[in-house]
């Protein structure tokens, strides 16, 4: 498509899917999935590791000159580095994405991870999950999806997630931080969480997994079709 790129924007509030959806999408199309809030949580783990106070901007401006966040591909999946040390196993934690929540609203936070988002689409097709992809990281992707769903619904994914994986946790208490993490990602003033004028937007609270992936590959590859190609 002439001046689009070749890439699938997924932008939503937490516990919407995007990684799980993603994940599935990106198989299908054998495009890489590029996680952002992955980077959002390595930078969140090093402020967490160095004791940084992450209620003040200057002093995280400062920290941030000593973490150098970059990715790797292995076995076709992104894994995340922070000065050059494998880190992805360490990134889920809730106290690690309420840090990257409150941190991201930073501008210098945000400027340090853009380059490396949008060098990583240059170089390849990507289906890219995050909050801002589709309206200021590749405002040029040929599909973008606002992935949604209602908060309880949200806050009760997330519950069995970490059941799953043997985290003790209360479900209201999910759905009270999946709030404010909303909240806080709607009304900062650097790349808000907003769809995108372009954007299609998927409610999945009453959809199963298979029929959200289904609709967005229709999406991705109804794009992928020249203008103008006889259908
Ligand atoms: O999606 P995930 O929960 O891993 O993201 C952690 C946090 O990183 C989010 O709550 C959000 O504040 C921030 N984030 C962001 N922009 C992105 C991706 C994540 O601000 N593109």
């Amino acid at each position: 498509m002439g001046g689009k790129l070749r890439a699938l924007a997924i932008d939503g509030p937490a516990g919407a899917g995007k990684s799980t959806i993603s994940e599935a999408v990106s198989r299908e199309l054998g495009w890489l999935h590029v996680d952002t809030g992955a980077m959002f949580r390595a930078v969140a783990l090093y402020l967490l590791d160095t004791g940084t106070d992450t209620g003040n901007r200057e002093e995280v401006a400062a920290a941030l000159k000593g973490a150098e966040v970059s990715c790797r591909v292995e076995s076709g999946e992104q894994r995340i580095l922070l000065n050059g040390e494998d880190v992805t196993e360490k990134l889920r934690a809730e106290e690690v994405g309420n840090t990257a929540s409150a941190v991201s609203a930073y501008p210098e936070v945000r400027t340090r991870l853009l380059a490396l988002q949008r060098s990583i689409a240059a170089a390849q097709p990507v289906v890219m999950d995050g909050r801002d992809i589709g309206t200021v990281v590749l405002p040029d992707a040929e599909t973008k999806v606002y992935l949604t769903a209602r908060a309880k619904v949200r806050a009760l994914r997330r519950f069995r997630e970490l059941i799953a994986r043997g985290e003790p946790c209360d479900v209201l208490e999910i759905e009270k931080d999946i709030e404010e993490r909303d909240y806080r990602d709607m009304h900062r003033k650097t790349a808000p969480l907003v769809q995108a004028d372009d954007a299609v937007l998927v409610d999945t609270s009453d959809m199963t997994k298979d029929e959200v992936v289904r609709r967005i590959l229709s999406l991705v590859h109804k794009n992928e079709a020249e203008p103008g190609d006889p259908a």
